[in-house]
């Protein structure tokens, strides 16, 4: 089977490997797809990404055929185009850009004007009959072929470039003369000779090799890999390469160059959105140098921006342009984002693709789309991205905070953020591993800066448009961001900020509002979002559409009624050591496990149980109706134990004990490995009047909100780390027991159910056994994962990243289910637990509860609901619906 396929033209071949993003990437695939409905692309071809697999990865070289068939394609876009490759009177340019699966920053983007060389500018020259584009084409290309085949800086070249107008006392590019671009090209090559030790080459197979095999070695580079791990691409995917017939916007007044969405990538409007720039070649628009304009008469006035829009200017090509918007949201039912170059007053596409969209985008257009008849309901729900709906359940700044405005920029990436000022990516990784919440600032950003961007919580450009790099990543990533904010001056040496008359050091906080640009001096206050509208409508969908339910982690009211907000349909786990830990009543906890014995326990228990019915009461009123799982304390005994001189102090004083004794007794409970220790129902079994006390509280906390509300609760009360089914049955005894003196007490039965986590793979094992006593399973996937793996949970932090990085685990497991290992111990104690109690609950409350691809596993297996932590819950709703279809 080929490697190579050629588009465009008049010899289109139909093979249907062509149109797979597997095979030909996304770029290729889409460039095919255009030509063949019959839109004007420029030809070309693209080598697959096998190619880039055994050069790469197998250090197989080439395939045998592949220079042979490389010449063929070639000679297909020669033939169409009526020009040859290297041709000195006349010659065919080429474009090669890197195309994987999917769009990624941090590999080879683009190498332009391929094909030039000191014969070939001038047939370029004479046949366009403009000598000062040819010779700025040449420059443009010793300039990048040099920085991203050669490995020369590019700051060398824009220096030279820099000299060269000041000299002339020139502001813009172009104002450059043809002299002057010859000059320049002069300088350039003897920059590359200067930094090589050898000439820029002038052998255009020679050119074109290079920048194939700049291509394939790109998508091994340190960005590229950077972006692999945050985005979860395989390295196995690689990328193809595509080689297309270069069409100029750079040929003067009547040529263009521009990027454009079918709707608004920000809002989601159904209204053209883009920019472009008359005499340019595209790399200008993206890189920031000139300043793009609107597209739209529309947008150009909205704005109040004086250069005249594509719309006014080019009203042709502009019309062209819609003709080819609409046609291309009919044919792949989704918002394209696009390329186009015009030359000459005609119309070329470049590339298309389903464009990038912020979360209030993404929802907004799947419901129109589905309002317009574009696609249906469940088409909508497979279209947003569970996780990007985290960007929409997070505060904005409250609009009547004061603001103490520094500057403002464009909205490139909604959403606001505060954070300390950091200067550079490095800064910005270093400042949030410790906690801090950072803004990087950038006077733009490169795909160098990546990691930078993902640690902070904003991003600030000083320049570039709504189109900039570091617009575009933010938008992916669900970072707020403003960008072009040209008042900001960055002063490097002293890594500070000027700002008109004021002056801000890195490390000084400051607020941006990706919702209108805005940057501010100091923290600004936030409200809670909007969850009505296309959110409220999308959910709706989803809920229709899920079989799952979703409760959430939650132990405190206040919790508990934002999770209800989000929809949450019950609690799935409420860890009831968060209420011991609180420090009105440490010193009664601490009291109680180092009293030394049952009756010195009773006692400070006694002084816990109505504080703990209170607890639960309040949980209670708010979940009146609906199931609520409640923990029994969990945790290690010696998470408890005194810390310090004064915590001792403190207790010798509420006990009337000893230091020194109370000392020994903290002592001889201190554990090597507590995780792994006196926890658990291992507390409850050791001491039972813990957890009986816990059962009365939450007894007589639902008889109580009963009573007042005519409704109860349903409390199913679970007990943690459970191994052997002796000890579920003993403790399940031990809380009957309570429930019918309670009961008794208080004249009323309510429902509630017994139940255990399944936490350790013994549990998992014995599944079938346990459920004799458990009315429900709720899988306790943190410490699965920790017992199963045998890597600590709170440790595994500092190695997991390098083994997800060499490929050892696809995702960190703690955030991502392990489905291949711990997914298996799951499916069995769920086929067990069946075997036993047919109607047996099941669920799951550990982190992965939240987690999208741990959601469909869930779905898979028969789980009854997943738990997750309340601002996940509309992502767990969404997910579980997109999990069922
Ligand atoms: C678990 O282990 O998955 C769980 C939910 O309990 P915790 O995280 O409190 O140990
Ligand atoms: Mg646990």
């Amino acid at each position: 089977t080929s490697t190579v396929f050629h588009f465009g033209g008049a010899a289109d071949h139909d093979d249907p490997r062509q149109k797979d993003k597997t095979v030909t990437g996304g770029k290729g695939a889409n460039l095919a797809e255009m030509a063949s409905i019959g839109l004007p692309v420029p030809p070309g071809f693209t080598i697959s990404t096998e190619e880039s697999v055994r050069y790469l990865n197998d250090g197989a070289g080439f395939s045998d055929g592949l220079q042979d068939h490389v010449a063929q394609a070639l000679t297909h876009i020669e033939r169409t185009v009526g020009k040859r490759f290297g041709d000195p009177a006349d010659p065919l340019l080429v474009s090669v850009r890197s195309g994987a699966r999917v769009s990624m920053p941090g590999m080879m983007d683009t190498v332009l004007n391929l094909g030039l060389n000191d014969q070939t500018v001038a047939g370029l020259a004479a046949k366009s009959g403009q000598p000062r584009f040819a010779w700025d084409s040449y420059r443009r290309f010793i300039q990048m072929y040099s920085d991203v085949v050669l490995g020369v800086d590019h700051g060398l070249f824009e220096e030279a470039l820099e000299i060269a107008k000041e000299d002339k006392g020139l502001y813009a590019d172009t104002e450059m003369k043809c002299e002057d671009w010859q000059t320049l090209v002069a300088q350039y090559k003897q920059i590359v000779t200067d930094e090589l030790g050898r000439d820029f080459p002038q052998d255009v197979n020679e050119q074109l090799w290079g920048a194939i095999r700049a291509v394939f070695d790109s998508w091994d580079s340190d960005r590229a890999k950077v972006y692999r791990r945050l985005n979860d691409i395989p390295p196995e995917w690689g990328t193809a390469v595509n080689v297309q017939a270069m069409v100029f916007g750079n040929m003067g007044e009547t040529s263009a160059t521009g990027v454009a969405f079918t709707r608004d990538p920000s809002t989601g409007e159904r209204a053209y959105y883009g920019e472009w720039l008359v005499n340019a070649q595209g790399e200008d628009v993206v890189a920031g140098i000139r300043t793009p304009q609107y597209l739209t008469r529309a947008a150009r006035e909205t704005a109040g921006a004086k250069p005249l829009s594509m719309e006014e200017a080019m009203p042709e090509a502009y019309g062209e342009l819609a003709r080819v918007f609409d046609l291309l949201e009919r044919h792949y039912r989704d918002m394209q984002d696009i390329e186009f170059t015009v030359e000459e007053g005609k119309l070329w596409m470049l590339q298309t693709r389903s464009g990038k969209r912020t979360a209030k985008a993404a929802l907004k257009m799947a419901v129109d789309m589905v309002e317009e008849g574009l696609i249906d309901e469940k088409t909508a729900i497979l279209r947003v991205d569970p996780m990007a709906l985290d960007q929409l359940l997070h505060p904005t700044l409250d609009p009547d905070a004061p603001r103490d405005v520094l500057a403002t920029g464009l909205p490139a990436s909604p959403g606001a953020a505060s954070g300390k000022i950091v200067l550079d990516a490095d800064t910005a990784e270093q400042w949030a591993g410790r906690g801090d919440k950072v803004i990087l600032v950038r006077v733009e950003t490169s795909p160098e800066d990546i990691h930078g961007m993902h640690a902070a919580q904003g991003i600030l450009t000083a320049r570039g448009g709504m189109t900039s790099h570091a617009a575009v990543v933010a938008r992916g990533m669900g970072r707020p961001c403003v960008s072009g904010a040209s008042q900001v001056s960055i002063v490097r040496e002293a890594r500070t900020l000027r700002i008109g008359n004021r002056e801000l050091k890195e490390g000084d906080t400051i607020t941006i509002d990706g919702a209108n640009g805005q940057v501010m001096a100091g923290e600004v206050a936030t409200i809670e979002p909007e969850l009505a509208g296309d959110f409220g409508v999308l959910m709706e969908w989803a809920d229709r559409h899920r079989r799952m339910r979703i409760r959430t982690n939650a132990e405190t009211e206040q919790d508990c009624r934002m999770a209800r907000q989000f929809g949450a349909e019950g609690i799935g786990l409420c860890r009831t050591e968060h209420m011991f830990f609180d420090a009105s009543r440490i010193s009664l906890v601490r009291q109680m496990i180092l009293a030394s014995d049952e009756k010195g326990r009773r006692a400070a228990l006694a002084q816990l149980l109505p504080e703990q019915r209170a607890d639960f009461h309040a949980i209670f009123e708010v979940m009146v109706g609906l199931p609520c799982t409640i923990r029994l304390l969990d945790p290690p005994l010696h998470e408890f134990l005194p810390h310090n001189e004064a915590d001792f102090a403190d207790l010798a004083e509420a006990t009337g004990l000893g230091v020194d004794h109370l000392r020994r007794r903290a002592g001889e409970l201190h554990e090597f490995n507590p995780m792994l220790g006196h926890r658990g129902c291992r507390l409850g079994i050791t001491y039972p009047e813990i957890y009986e006390m816990q059962a009365r509280a939450i007894f007589e906390a639902a008889c109580d909100v009963a009573a007042v509300s005519g409704e109860a609760p349903v409390p199913e009360i679970m007990i943690p780390l459970v191994a052997t089914r002796r000890e579920l049955t003993l403790l399940k005894h031990a809380i009957d027991r309570v429930a019918d003196e309670v009961f008794a007490e208080k004249e009323r039965r309510i429902i509630y159910l017994v139940g255990t986590m399944i936490e350790l793979p013994r549990a998992a094992l014995m599944a079938g056994e346990i459920a004799h006593d458990a009315e429900f399973l709720s899988f306790g996937t943190n410490d699965l994962t920790q017992t199963t793996l045998g890597v600590s949970r709170d440790d595994a932090a500092r190695f997991l990243s390098v083994y997800v990085d060499k490929g050892i685990f696809p995702r960190d497991p703690f955030v991502s289910l392990d489905i291949d290992g711990v997914g298996q111990l799951v499916e069995l104690a769920v086929q067990r637990g069946r075997a036993t109690r047919s109607d047996i609950k099941l669920g799951i409350c550990g982190e992965h509860g939240g987690d999208p691809a741990s959601i469909d596993f869930c779905e898979k297996v028969g789980l009854d609901y997943v738990s997750a932590s309340p601002y996940r819950v509309p992502i767990a709703r969404l997910a579980a619906a997109q999990a069922s279809l």
